[in-house]
């Protein structure tokens, strides 16, 4: 892997209709680079009165936007999606640098966003309604136009910002609707470069809009009526907020919320794939992800020898600054998640939700600013103890062990979430009757990826509900209108 070039990190901003503004009303956000603790940005965040202004100008765009022939939408965003991948390597560097993930895991994320992006994009000229059928009444000719919905506000969380981007603003120009962004004020710069290359792209001012700041600026942005509806990625506690926010509007809303994915691990698994699988992808981004599988379930007669090779393999993955390019594992997002995740493995031991088999502090041999803790095992976890129960958002696994096949899925359903399930197993009649039992959005088994363009993404429970990805995603950005047109003979005497 190439060490990084250097780059800039850009003043980030607001983008209100062509106008790029690096202050706000609501004041500033001092954004620290993860590795080191230090400041390295004063960040603008909007107060209600840029929300309204980036509202109306994603609105007074809407018409022309909407009018634009879909083949231009679809070919404005082809072109966003080359222009992403030309700067993938400054974009990677942005995104380590304003999350502290390392580079070696962000440099393919500027290929996923453009992966997503031109999927989007064959969709809009492709998006068609159906002749409904009126078998029983000829006289009627019945059909469905799928239109956008206008304004939409897209509320991005930190953990990916660029991938979060991906998910959801090709699919949103796709179907003809114009947007106003909102990242989260702790990675706010992708956004900011993100647009720079729209403009450069050549879409019209006003189809994208971008806002800074935090839940303030997110509740206006959420409540301001000319927002049609809402894409938001985030905690489970905000989505609720989000929900009564909108409730007497009764706009919809689309809710990618958290997970505490169960990862079954049955005996007649690929032991190795398991144990790679297992160790690493829940460390992916420090462990800051969603869908990571971070509650494991063994099968109980190869529990020691899993659990051995398991803490092996962690052993191996190297701790250190996210932009040398040997680093595997980087600092958590901040000071407050990082005391967040010392406070909860502290607890969790001391209640005995289960044994610290790994870790549990901040690791040695890194920068001691820097927002880091080791990764750490707990094994024997009580499948009901809050450790189980509660998304960490962090480098922290549970491990339990189970007996039969329906213990585990008693186990792994046993959560208020349903994003994503995992099943290690060589016996594929097996797999396929556990990924119907199994409540979750999505079921990966035997290491397959997960957030493909192509497949629908998103959650049930408190993991949310709504998807992204595939051409699912792509219809939470359009509704549907009917049209009947008659002859009249209904109504003749
Ligand atoms: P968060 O809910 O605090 O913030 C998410 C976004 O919502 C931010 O932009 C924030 O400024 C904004 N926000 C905060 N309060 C708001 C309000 N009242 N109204 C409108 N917007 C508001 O979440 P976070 O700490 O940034 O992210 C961590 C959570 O996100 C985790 O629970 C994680 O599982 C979840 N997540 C889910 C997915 C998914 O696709 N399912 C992906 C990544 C992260």
């Amino acid at each position: 892997m190439n060490a990084p070039t250097s780059f800039e990190l850009p003043k980030a901003g607001l983008v209100v209709g062509e106008r790029y503004l690096t202050t706000g009303s609501g004041g500033v956000h001092q954004h620290h680079y993860a590795a080191d603790g230090r400041v390295q940005a004063e960040v603008p965040i909007a107060g209600a009165s840029e929300v309204d202004a980036a509202v109306a100008a994603a609105k007074a765009a809407f018409p022309g936007w909407r009018a634009t022939r879909p083949a231009v939408r679809r070919d404005l965003l082809f072109k966003l999606a080359e222009l992403v991948e030309q700067h993938g390597e400054e974009l990677a560097w942005i995104g380590a640098r304003e999350n502290g993930s390392p580079i070696s895991g962000v440099r393919m994320i500027p290929g996923k966003f453009a992966a997503w992006t031109k999927y989007s994009a064959g969709f809009a000229d492709k998006l068609e309604g159906r002749v409904v059928s009126t078998f029983q009444d000829d006289s009627v000719l019945d059909y469905t136009i799928p239109e956008p919905f206008g304004v939409v506000a897209l509320i991005l969380t930190w953990n990916g910002p660029l991938m979060g981007l991906g998910m959801k603003l090709g699919a949103a120009l796709a179907a003809g609707n114009t947007i106003v962004m909102k990242p989260s004020e702790l990675t706010p710069f992708t956004a900011w470069r993100l647009v720079q290359l729209a403009e450069q792209a050549g879409f019209p001012p006003g189809v994208l809009n971008l806002v800074t700041g935090g839940a303030e600026a997110g509740e206006a942005l959420v409540r301001h009526p000319d927002v049609q509806k809402i894409s938001f990625t985030g905690g489970v506690s905000t989505g609720q907020r989000i929900a009564t926010t909108i409730a007497q509007s009764l706009k919809p809303a689309l809710y990618e919320l958290g997970g505490k994915s169960a990862n079954l691990i049955f005996a007649d698994a690929d032991m190795e794939v398991a144990v790679r699988h297992s160790a690493r992808q829940p460390l992916f981004l420090a462990g800051q992800g969603c869908i990571l599988p971070t509650r494991i379930l063994v099968e109980e007669d190869v529990a020691d020898e899993f659990v051995e090779r398991l803490i092996a393999e962690i052993r191996s993955i190297r701790i250190g600054d996210p932009m040398d390019a040997a680093t595997e594992l980087g600092p958590v997002i901040d000071a407050r998640s990082q005391a967040r995740l010392l406070g909860l493995i502290e607890a969790a031991r001391a209640r005995g939700d289960g044994k610290v088999a790994l870790g549990g502090g901040k690791p040695a041999g890194v920068n001691p600013d820097g927002y880091y803790v080791e990764p750490t095992v707990f094994t024997g976890v009580d499948p009901q103890s809050d450790l189980a129960q509660n998304e960490c958002f962090g480098p922290v696994l549970s491990v339990m062990t189970f007996k039969t096949a329906d213990e585990a899925v008693e186990i792994a359903n046993g959560t208020e979430f349903g994003l994503g399930a995992y099943i290690h197993s060589t016996n594929l009649p097996r797999t396929l009757q556990l990924a119907h039992r199994l409540e979750a959005g999505s079921v990966q088994i035997n290491g397959a990826p997960t957030a493909r363009e192509n497949a629908p993404f998103g959650g049930r429970g408190l993991s949310g509900h709504g998807r992204e990805g595939g051409h699912d995603g792509m219809m939470e950005f359009v509704r549907v209108k009917n049209v009947a047109i008659g002859d009249g003979a209904l109504w003749r005497r």
